[in-house]
């Protein structure tokens, strides 16, 4: 987490995460067959018996993120059409602002489109207030040369249990207080 603690930050407003190893264990949702079925609180199956389960915490973790007034999106390489089915499915659609769903692994662009389109609505995002959560960092380098200075998690690696974000946002907010 050092590399998030040597630049000033600002409260943390907006969290965008990745989806396949980071909100669930399935680690390509668009190799899923439609239609899907839920078969649990957390789980679905898809038409050839392949599961995708949410991790334990993360509901909980979307939940209180979202009480707490911070933007929550979503930027996953993966097809729309599955992404947007697990979502329904288990009923994580309102948590997201915004669900940035494209095929192809420049996410850099998609966190673009997340900050356009919550800009258009009126919620103008300064990078330091963005907290980027991925299992992995290969998009980091490219997300920082063209959204900016973004905070950064990599999930299993700088927190082991998705309460360790909220506990990130938080310490992240009382120690730099807006205004
Ligand atoms: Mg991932």
């Amino acid at each position: 987490m050092i590399r998030n603690v040597l630049c000033k930050r600002l409260p943390i407003r907006l969290v965008v995460f990745d989806a396949d190893k980071t909100l669930w264990d399935n680690p390509n949702a668009s190799s899923l067959e439609l239609p899907f079925k839920r078969v649990g609180e957390d789980s679905l199956v898809d038409a050839r018996g392949n599961r995708l389960n949410l991790f334990s915490g993360i509901r909980e973790l979307l939940q209180v993120l979202r009480s707490e007034g911070i933007v929550l999106a979503l930027a996953t390489w993966n097809k729309p059409e599955q992404i947007k089915e697990a979502l329904r499915i288990l009923e994580l659609e309102p948590f997201f602002r915004y669900v940035a769903a494209e095929f192809h692994p420049r996410k850099h662009l998609l966190l673009r489109k997340i900050l356009k389109n919550l800009s258009d609505e009126g919620t103008h995002l300064k990078p330091e207030e963005i907290l980027y959560v991925d299992d992995r960092d290969i998009h980091l380098k490219d997300i920082r040369k063209t959204v900016g200075r973004v905070a950064f998690l990599q999930m299993w690696k700088d927190v082991t249990h998705p309460n360790e974000i909220l506990s990130y946002v938080k310490n992240t907010n009382l120690k730099n207080p807006s205004g």
